[in-house]
């Protein structure tokens, strides 16, 4: 069976700064023509990362190839890559087909193809017929688009965006966020995106990298991390969660039983394996998967159930959040209502039951491990 060789591949990379490790052994295979985003919080090492494939930043240990070649001895200026920096870096002095042409004169490419690749380019990202305009005549998105035009017209295997829509308000990076992922589609090239707004990677990524603490935690499509992050990090960052503290005190299968330190019993799944009997867990559900009731419910044992009192809603269009505290144990629910259905009208004050299956229910080791440990 012939595969086909990655577009980008990072070999158990490392990068240290004195005795701190930024990056720790990233292992990554990213194939043509995909959007792959690193998602992970501010200091992480996703920075560092990128500015190691780009050539900017020397790794201390591993490999770092692009189409199955190592470009550890390759200068930034010469490896097929091309960058698209937070606040787009363009050149204020310059029309925008300067802008966009500006790597191929550094190249010594001659006038007349120059001008038919930007215009070419240009066309592609929707701003034909716009070369000669100044870049301050420009929207905010249409500049990210000149900032994309102007890697794209070298022809990179692979773009690398350092938090690209960063800087614009929340409308503008909500539309970005869909113009770039059809971008990406047309020019069909490998983009690596880099972001802490996890909402960004679910919606444009083909695969994402968790990366926390230098590390990647889990790497899968933005469907695999949302229902099955496989470390409590992964859950508590991708999506909403409600998060609980607890002790295992029965264990059948992969079903647990369980007690939080205020004496709430709780039922799930051991998400990673190996947890036992004694050990100190974290507990997620999403907020989507709890169900409320008028009515106290029989759930057979199975399942988790309280009654709380709406402290908050919050309106958010076509959904609201309830924030619920629960009348035995004091703890935070937040709870996802769709805007019809007969719970709409609830209000600060209510109180109502709540339930959620143990299946819908996820459990890791908590940070610090077993008791005892
Ligand atoms: P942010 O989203 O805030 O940009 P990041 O995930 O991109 O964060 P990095 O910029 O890669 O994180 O930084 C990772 C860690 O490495 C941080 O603790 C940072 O202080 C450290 N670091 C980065 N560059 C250097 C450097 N040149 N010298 C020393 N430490 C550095």
């Amino acid at each position: 069976m012939i595969t086909e060789t990655p577009d980008l591949e990072c070999c158990t990379l490392s990068k240290s700064f004195d005795s701190f490790k930024a990056v720790r052994d990233v292992s990554l295979s990213v194939p043509q023509g995909t959007f792959f985003s690193i998602l992970g919080p501010s200091g992480c090492g996703k920075t560092t990362l990128l500015r190691m494939i780009a050539g900017f930043q020397k790794p201390t240990s591993g490999d770092l190839l692009i189409k199955g070649k190592s470009v550890l001895d390759v200068p930034p200026n010469k490896r097929p890559v091309s960058m698209v920096f937070q606040h787009l870096a363009l050149f204020p002095m310059m029309n925008i087909g300067a802008n966009v042409g500006f790597g191929l004169r550094q190249r010594g490419v001659n006038k007349t193809d120059i001008e038919k690749q930007v215009t070419r380019v240009l066309e592609r990202v929707g701003l034909g017929g716009v070369a000669d305009r100044p870049v301050s005549s420009l929207s905010g998105g249409q500049k990210q688009r000149v900032a994309i035009a102007r890697c794209m017209v070298l022809e990179p295997d692979v773009l690398l965006l350092d938090e690209p829509l960063g800087a614009l308000d929340l409308k503008l990076r909500e539309h970005m966020k869909i113009e770039l992922k059809q971008l990406q589609s047309e020019f069909n090239t490998t983009f690596v995106y880099i972001t802490h707004d996890q909402s960004e990677a679910l919606v444009m990524s083909d695969q994402i990298a968790v990366m926390n603490n230098g590390e990647f935690e889990q790497t899968g499509t933005a469907k695999e991390l949302y229902y099955e992050p496989s470390t409590a990090f992964v859950a508590g960052f991708v999506g909403e969660a409600n998060r609980f503290s607890a002790t295992i005190k029965n264990r059948s299968g992969d079903g647990l039983q369980m007690a939080t330190a205020q004496g709430q019993e709780l039922r799930g799944m051991d998400a990673s394996g190996g947890l036992a009997i004694g050990d100190k867990v974290d507990v997620f559900v999403r907020p989507e998967a709890v169900r409320l009731s008028r009515k106290e419910q029989d759930i057979s044992g199975l399942g988790n159930s309280g009654q709380g009192k709406v402290e908050n809603v919050l309106f958010n269009g076509a959904n609201s959040q309830l924030i619920l505290r629960d009348q035995q144990t004091g703890a935070e629910m937040s709870v996802a209502l769709p805007q019809t259905g007969e719970f709409r009208d609830l209000s600060r004050g209510d109180l109502i039951h709540f339930r959620w299956e143990h299946q819908q229910t996820r459990v890791y080791a908590a940070t610090g491990g077993r008791n005892g440990d």
